[in-house]
């Protein structure tokens, strides 16, 4: 007599484009998470199919150990991740792994019980009030409908999209929130512990273990109602997900550069789609590509035109920086000092922005003009004058400040040059001794509990001048901020990107929303090298609309993205002979295609990246035509070397 032995197909969270076969003595259904052995391990994987026809004999197979008793993964779920494997052409196993993401979570343990909800009404105008209706109305009729929730900064989006989570959650359903950097977001859950009395599911890469284990475990069984999280928060198996929204839904940390490449906001999208749900995009400055989407009528617009409540919008005026006289090594114009007098006086708050950490962007030989680089990449080391370090932004190499140039060997001779947050710091000092100075930067702000302490000086007023960095830029909230002085505007408009000018748009205008949130009237003031510039225009009139159709009229003429379909694959490996060569190969075998063009290869713009030498092709489609199956015809013909990397970027946003 024998036992029924069931053949299953198990996808196991390892790059591998197909599941294994296994056999089970015990029921399992498609979808379950499964323990298996494999190789010397035993890992988690996922029955993909059951009742399978092996090719290899039964006996040679082997039995899986035991089942996780959680739901299984959804037929939506796991259609989502064929889905996206086809789409960003990596491999199954490789999007499984974003799934589970905490192995530790499957194996049984304590129910996971959560406080209810309770309900704190807003009092909401009028426009809020019928956005708000909106959104709750779709979730009602679980459909799926893109929602794009467009107002200023301070205009009150949160509390609008605060209302589908009220409706979802009468419903039974579960809420996800994708915000960019969930680690800077301490205010942010805030004002939702004081709209629901609780406390959300947090969800992303820094949450210590425990609580990450919780967390998936809460989500799977359908404990956890609201999740905010980063844009891996996307790859949760959530049990009966009714309602998402992305938060800033232009930022570009949505998009992953690592491991499965992917845009998390346009995934959001497709999975909403697939879950019947819902979604809200909400930004103050939507992406072209979500403007596209609303004038083809694919997306519903939702405008909320002005601040809430008696805050107006702050004025902008620009600095131009062509004249003037310049004093070596000062970075602070006149009228910029002399408006930081003025505020000071009124014991308001002033925001200096510069989007570069460390003292100085490179340190160079006034001896010999030798400047300082990276051993692994071919960067400059950015001078960090708090550690007296030279150190690598791109891959972390570090090394203490030489007395000598390596080049001339003269000593003394290596001199800072451009500036950073640091040096705007030393000149602040100079320029305001009296005055009480805060630095924000990734550098400063290492942890949540460090971001906590600053706002909190902010809020209460125990500082007076903030120098920051981006991570200034996003979401805050100060009430006596209201001057922000953008030391350099044009920093983001140089480069090959095909963003640069869209992005510099946008986050000016969200550094600037910081000023003013209340009833002080709030002003910007930016230095730049180009008034004339239309990015610099937009924001100076408040003009977006004519600025995007310019922008947009560019990328039209060139087919670039969202009119036309881009991707870049980069080949990288650590012989530069062998690399160049394999390059060749691939050139040689380059596909032909009347839709489709494929400009390379080219160094890349860092062409030596952590001791990994690197080149690039670029694919540019028609709208109507698809690159993945030309890429993944193209990189079967050339057969890659196991000595070589090619990653593909479909609609790729970084250009380095
Ligand atoms: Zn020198
Ligand atoms: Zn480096």
């Amino acid at each position: 007599m024998s036992t029924t032995v069931t053949m299953i197909k198990v996808l196991l969270p390892k790059p591998f484009l197909e599941p294994f076969d296994y056999k089970a003595a015990i029921k399992v259904c498609v979808g379950d998470y499964v323990l298996v052995p494999f190789g010397r391990q035993t890992l988690w994987g996922v029955v993909w199919a059951v009742d399978t026809i092996s090719t290899l004999q039964a006996d040679k197979i082997k039995s899986i150990i035991s089942v996780a008793s959680l739901p299984p993964l959804s037929k939506t779920m796991r259609d989502f991740l064929e889905w996206t494997s086809h789409y960003t052409l990596a491999p199954l196993g490789s999007v499984l792994k974003m799934v589970l993401a905490s192995p530790e979570a499957l194996v049984k343990e304590e129910v996971v019980s959560m406080s209810p909800m309770t309900f704190h009404p807003h009092t909401l105008s009028p426009e809020q009030k019928a956005a708000g209706m909106a959104f709750q109305d779709a979730i009602r009729k679980q459909s799926f409908k893109t929602f794009v929730l467009e107002g200023v900064t301070g205009s009150g989006k949160t509390e609008v999209y605060f209302e589908g989570i009220k409706e979802a959650y009468d419903q039974g359903k579960q809420s996800l929130i994708l915000v960019p950097e969930i680690s800077l977001s301490t205010q942010w859950v805030d004002r939702f512990k004081d709209r629901f009395a609780v406390t959300p599911t947090l969800w992303h890469s820094d949450l210590p273990l425990a609580q990450r284990r919780k967390a998936w475990r809460s989500i799977a069984e359908g404990a956890a109602s609201v999740i905010v999280g980063a844009r891996s928060a996307l790859f949760l198996p959530y049990k009966n997900l009714g309602y998402m929204v992305v938060d800033e839904e232009h930022d570009h940390s949505y998009k992953q550069e690592t491991g499965v490449i992917y845009q998390g906001r346009d995934l959001a999208v497709m999975r909403a789609y697939m879950e019947k749900c819902p979604l809200v995009l909400s930004s103050a400055t939507p992406s072209l590509e979500t403007l596209h989407n609303i004038e083809t009528g694919k997306y519903e617009r939702w405008h909320l035109p002005n601040r809430h409540g008696v805050s107006v919008m702050p004025t902008v005026a620009l600095i131009d920086m062509r004249h003037g006289k310049k004093t070596q090594g000062q970075w602070i114009s006149k009228a910029l000092q002399d408006a930081i007098t003025e505020t000071f006086s009124r014991q308001e708050q002033v925001l200096l922005f510069l989007n570069r950490r460390g003292y100085a962007p490179l340190l160079i030989c006034h001896g010999c003009g030798h400047h300082m680089d990276c051993p692994n990449c071919s960067t400059w080391l950015v001078y960090h004058k708090s550690t007296s370090r030279l150190q690598c932004h791109h891959c972390n190499y570090q090394r203490p400040v030489p007395k000598q140039c390596p080049q001339c060997l003269e000593m003394e001779t290596l001199s800072p040059c451009g500036p950073g947050v640091e040096r705007i710091e030393e000149e602040v000092t100079q320029l305001f001794p009296k005055a009480r100075l805060l630095v924000m930067t990734s550098d400063t702000l290492s942890s949540p509990k460090k971001l906590k302490e600053s706002i909190g000086k902010i809020e209460n007023q125990e500082v007076d001048i903030i120098v920051g960095t981006q991570v200034m830029a996003k979401g805050h909230h100060f009430p006596y901020l209201t001057l922000v002085g953008v030391i350099d505007g044009d920093l983001g408009l140089s480069g090959g990107d095909l963003r640069a000018a869209e992005k510099t748009y946008q986050l000016l205008y969200q550094v600037g929303g910081r000023a003013g949130r209340t009833h002080l009237t709030g002003r910007v003031l930016i230095q730049t090298h180009c008034p004339d510039h239309p990015v610099m225009q937009a924001i100076k009139h408040y003009d977006q609309a004519s600025f995007l159709s310019l922008e947009a009229e560019s990328r039209r003429t060139l087919d670039l993205p969202p009119f036309g379909k881009l991707a870049a694959l980069i080949v990288a490996g650590k012989d530069p002979i062998a690399t160049e060569k394999f390059v060749q190969t691939m050139a040689s075998h380059i596909p032909h295609h009347t839709d489709l063009e494929i400009l390379g290869p080219s160094p890349a713009p860092i062409h030596q990246l952590n001791q990994w030498h690197r080149w690039r092709f670029l694919v540019k489609a028609k709208k109507n035509l698809s690159p993945q199956k030309v890429i993944k015809q193209w990189l079967q013909a050339v057969n890659i070397p196991s000595t070589m990397k090619v990653a593909v970027d479909i609609d790729p946003y970084s250009f380095f």
